[in-house]
């Protein structure tokens, strides 16, 4: 007979429970929208208890559609900061997600201090924000009491799989994956360890911290899903390596790019840990019992938020897709140039700084320039990343599977494979993050047997081969790198 698994896939704007067939095709969806609470400037919250509340309530809802379903999947928006107390569940202090800048002068210092080359080379990271371990240190810190209770151990730390792993299970496993875990600046993905010399740097005691399991280890068990039956928990990975996953990029050299609020792109580099001299992180891609593979990773903290903000701030458009036909409708961006620093530049730039601009307007200028530019910055900020992922690693890419909400715009596909010169690739089912984790689920439980059962589900959609020259490609480039340039700190 058979059979479904369900994937509940925790993002930073809504939370969703998504149920796939064997084959990996969609047979129900349930979604609740996340709000997200900016109490001061920088500051990025969201209330934990609803986190879990409506994931669950997606679950369930999504669940009484399903037929003979057998295992459950977990993925989940990364570094999100939860501490919570071990005998109540309450968590102490709002998630701190991980676009919140409120520890940027601790990094700062930290960097000052000369403490980056170490965590380099322990986490693959670099030290910024967003990562984990100083939102864990501002909640100790600045909550009343809670630096005591944690030295007791009466408080526990985890990013939001592992927080929804703990309610499934009735409080029960405390326990992370090794992808989550890879972004908290605490693990050390060269022994695969919680690291003491880290723990102490960033003063946060071990023993709040979560067992670390491989991505398809049993997790636990629920009864919070379906009514009188208990189900287990045999998958588990943070988003953009589930979505790496659901991409089955698995071969060393292979490329995922998701294009959603913001963009996520990894290379699968195998068993290799390359350190990144331009501006990327290293990071664990998944361990399926086999020993864990990694990958090099490039974010860009504004991909689809650029073409909401033209839609909810400047009103230029009704809906995302309009943007499309608005750019379509003219010959080219006549030099607009947008850069969508709105929250700093991301990768390879780090530069949290930097301001966003729309740059090179005329009296000509007509909002389908500026809308063709916001697409095209999508293309141009790949190529940055795509540029230095090479440049790392070696290795030459030639193919990208892209996903996200964004690759529903044609245009911005076609320009992607124009300005990376690679020829981009859309699977046929496009939630790859959710599909991913429902891999990983199906492989923990026994009902796939390896990589290759699951590439063998991979389909292609449609690809985009790039139609203009390099020649052509590069005056635009430069223009762009121009931009970057002006919009810069420093
Ligand atoms: P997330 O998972 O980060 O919430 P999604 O993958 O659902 O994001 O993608 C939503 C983003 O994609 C939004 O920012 C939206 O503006 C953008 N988007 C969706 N469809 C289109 C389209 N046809 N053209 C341009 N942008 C789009």
């Amino acid at each position: 007979m058979s059979f479904q698994i369900l994937s509940l896939d925790q993002g930073t704007t809504s939370s969703r429970a998504i149920l796939f067939d064997e084959s990996g095709a969609i047979k129900g969806i349930s979604q609740k929208e996340l709000s997200l609470f900016y109490p001061h400037k920088g500051w990025v919250e969201q209330d934990a208890r609803d986190i879990v509340e409506d994931t669950l309530n997606c679950g369930r809802e999504v669940a009484l559609k399903g037929n003979n379903i057998k295992t459950i999947g977990i993925t989940n928006q990364r570094e999100t900061t939860i501490v919570w107390n071990k005998d109540t569940g309450e968590p102490v202090y709002n998630a701190i997600v991980w676009q919140d800048r409120r520890t940027a002068e601790t990094c700062k210092r930290l960097k000052a201090e000369g403490h980056e080359k170490l965590i380099t080379e322990k986490t693959g990271l670099i030290i910024d924000p967003y990562f984990s371990a100083t939102k864990i240190a501002w909640i100790l810190d600045n909550v009343d009491g809670a630096r005591e209770e944690a030295e007791k151990g009466i408080l526990l730390f985890g990013t939001v799989d592992c927080f929804l792993l703990w309610h499934l299970t009735d409080g029960r496993e405390h326990a992370t994956d090794i992808t989550n875990a890879s972004r908290t600046l605490l693990y050390n993905i060269q022994n695969c360890e919680w690291d003491e010399d880290l723990l102490k740097l960033f003063n946060i005691p071990k023993t709040m911290l979560p067992k670390v399991k491989i991505n398809t280890a049993h997790f636990g068990e629920t009864y919070k899903i379906i009514d009188g039956e208990t189900l287990p928990i045999t998958g588990m990975a943070g988003d953009q390596q589930s979505a790496l996953v659901g991409q089955a990029c698995f071969e060393k050299g292979m490329v995922k790019s998701t294009y959603g609020t913001g963009c996520f792109a990894l290379i699968n580099t195998g068993k290799d840990i390359p350190s990144s001299e331009n501006g990327l992180v290293t990071t664990i891609a998944y361990d399926i019992g086999q020993g864990p593979k990694y990958a090099v990773e490039g974010s860009i903290f504004v991909a689809g938020a650029a073409i909401q903000w033209l839609r909810d701030n400047l009103g230029l458009f009704g809906e995302a897709p309009e943007s499309e036909t608005l750019a379509l409708s003219v010959e080219d961006s006549n030099e607009v140039m947008f850069v969508p620093a709105f929250t700093g530049l991301g990768a390879p730039y780090w530069d949290p700084g930097a301001k966003a601009a729309i740059l090179n307007l005329t009296r000509e200028t007509t909002k389908a320039h500026i809308s063709r530019a916001a697409l095209e910055a999508q293309a141009y900020q790949t190529y940055d990343l795509i540029h230095a992922m090479q440049q790392d690693t070696g290795l030459d890419i030639k193919a990208i599977r892209a996903d996200g909400g964004l690759v529903a715009n044609s245009f911005m596909c076609q320009t992607l494979a124009d300005f990376v010169q690679a020829q981009i690739d859309i699977p046929e089912i496009s939630e790859s993050t959710a599909l991913g984790a429902a891999y990983l689920a199906g492989l923990g439980a026994g009902l796939y047997k390896d990589e290759k059962d699951i590439a063998d589900r991979w389909k292609l959609e449609k690809s985009f081969v790039p139609q203009i020259s390099k020649e052509n490609v590069e005056k635009g480039l430069r223009q762009w790198h121009d931009a970057v340039g002006r919009v810069r700190s420093k």
